[in-house]
């Protein structure tokens, strides 16, 4: 107990020094540089919350300028594709690139698309 109280006393004694370093650092930090610091504090704090807000309007920004919804030419069957990509119909399966807004074919007009189906020849019964 009484070797208990002796060190609190003695930290207490150095702690005074430290204190009064503490404050005059204060006092300098206060006096050259504190408020750059804090607002630093605020600003990273700023840019932390408004970073993923206009992250999320330029990718809303974005996406109103790329993503296209029009209607399959084919088909006629209405989807989104991005803006000077090729995609397919997801309703018909036809290959279309997406240009000025709507889609497009990329077969050229007046292509008939066959589908080749093989028979297997079963020989002549008769
Ligand atoms: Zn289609």
């Amino acid at each position: 107990m009484n070797n208990q109280f002796s060190r609190l006393y003695t930290s207490n004694d150095s702690g005074i020094g430290c204190l009064l370093t503490l404050v005059l650092g204060g006092l300098l930090l206060g006096s050259v540089g504190w408020g750059w610091v804090v607002n630093g504090f605020f600003i990273l704090g700023a840019i932390i919350l408004l970073l993923p807000l206009v992250a999320w309007l330029g990718l809303r920004w974005w996406l109103s300028r790329n993503l296209v919804q029009s209607l399959c030419p084919v088909c006629s069957y209405e989807f989104t594709g991005f803006n000077r990509t090729e995609c397919q119909c997801p309703n018909c399966g036809e290959s279309l690139k997406v240009e000025g807004g709507t889609f497009q074919t990329l077969t050229p007009p007046g292509t008939i698309d066959v589908e080749a189906v093989e028979i297997p020849y079963q020989g002549l019964e008769d």
